[in-house]
């Protein structure tokens, strides 16, 4: 059995002081470690503790002012990774800005973390792997990515990086191309930056499927079509090795998400017919969205889990299995993702020692119980969880 288990998917999040966030507060070039634009979303999203925490989340804010970097979760990712019995190593993901006229602007950005924050927990822990995160219209894309790759050659974690492209977030058209298909002033830039990505060999995450966490509705076509499929297939054609997270993100089988685009089937059939295309589960068990029956779908299939990598999407909260269920019950039982998500989450509930479990670990036990409810045996499911580590090309 391989030994390196790895958690492709966790954000760093926070706050550097308030005043940067007006943007006649930003000394030209300035690049701070973290920018979100909605905090009490972000406080929601990576907490469950109820009104407390938010009181004591208020309070870090304040410090903040003071410029001490008190809301940020880099604590809660290096405790994680000390109390995981299960995952080795973490890819922690950057964010990229907008970009306006080749320059970052913070303004129309909902959410940038800096990959210099993220390098700088990998240089750290040997236990972090670094998700790179440029947008690939700044005018210096192809350079930051060449400090970025050859920075990373000396890390800790063996010299190993991936990278992060998130057109979703950064309001940009991933083939270079408008709504109707007329090619952007742009296109050149984005296809030779795909062509320096792909002569580096490092695998590249892409966010698919609709985008619900850093919601703009200034941007709504990005929100829903800014992780189409369709859009990547110049990037799938460089031959880079291509994660597609959220493997499309479908829970539209369920009420609550009725009428939402999904890019599911999409999904599936670009890792059948690309042999450089992946997956992951990355907020497949979160609260509020979770769609384990079309994970459930892939899992089950020998030969997409075999692409397939883990993700948990740390630290977006896990749902609580017994909620899940109960929403689940109330859903139509002739759908095939609500049986297979129902299938999971009855053994799901059934496992006493989940609540004891770290966040790393209790998402990646969740997997493990959907696959062994669907019949996949060990074998089947120590690969699954060392497929990451292939890719990454960690020795065995
Ligand atoms: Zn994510």
């Amino acid at each position: 059995m391989a030994s390196t288990i790895i958690d492709f998917h966790a954000h760093l999040g926070g706050h550097k002081p308030v005043p940067f966030r007006a943007p006649f507060y930003l000394p030209e070039g300035y690049q701070p470690p973290y920018w979100i634009r909605d905090q009490a979303l972000f406080h929601s999203l990576s907490n469950e503790g109820g009104p407390m925490l938010a009181v004591m989340f208020k309070i870090g804010l304040y410090l903040s002012w003071l410029g001490l970097d008190v809301v940020n979760n880099k604590g809660d990712i290096y405790k994680e990774l000390k109390g995981s019995k299960k995952i080795n190593k973490l890819v922690v993901l950057a964010t990229s800005p907008v970009v306006t006229d080749g320059k970052m602007d913070l303004t129309k950005t909902p959410m940038y973390i800096s990959n210099d924050a993220v390098m700088e927990m990998a240089r750290n822990s040997e236990k972090i792997i670094p998700g790179i995160s440029i947008n690939p219209l700044a005018d210096n894309a192809e350079a930051e990515l060449d400090r970025l790759i050859s920075a990373s050659r000396s890390l800790p974690n063996g010299g190993k990086a991936v990278f992060k492209l998130f057109p979703s977030v950064c309001f940009f058209h991933a083939d270079g191309k408008d709504e109707q298909g007329n090619e952007l002033p742009y296109r050149k830039k984005l296809l030779d930056f795909y062509a320096q990505l792909a002569a580096l060999g490092i695998p590249v995450i892409v966010h698919t499927g609709v985008e619900e966490v850093m919601k703009d509705d200034t941007y709504a076509y990005f929100m829903d079509h800014g992780g189409d499929v369709a859009n990547l297939t110049p990037l799938i054609e460089t031959g880079a090795t291509i994660i597609l997270a959220h493997s499309g993100y479908d829970p539209s089988y369920q009420s609550a998400h009725k009428n939402k685009p999904n890019q599911f089937v999409e999904v599936k059939a670009a890792i059948r017919k690309y042999p450089n295309v992946y997956s992951d589960i990355s907020g497949a068990f979160s609260t509020g969205y979770n769609f384990v029956g079309t994970i459930a779908d892939l899992l089950e299939d020998d030969d997409c889990r075999a692409k397939m990598v883990h993700g948990s999407d740390f630290p977006v909260v896990l749902g609580n299995p017994e909620e899940i269920l109960g929403i689940l019950q109330k859903e139509d039982q002739s759908n095939i993702y609500v049986q297979k998500a129902m299938t999971a989450y009855t053994e799901i509930v059934k496992d006493k020692g989940l609540k004891k479990l770290t966040f790393l670990d209790k998402c990646a036990r969740m997997t493990e119980i959907t696959m062994q409810s669907l019949g996949v045996d060990d074998r089947g499911i120590d690969a699954y969880f060392t497929n990451g580590a292939r890719l990454l090309g960690y020795a065995d």
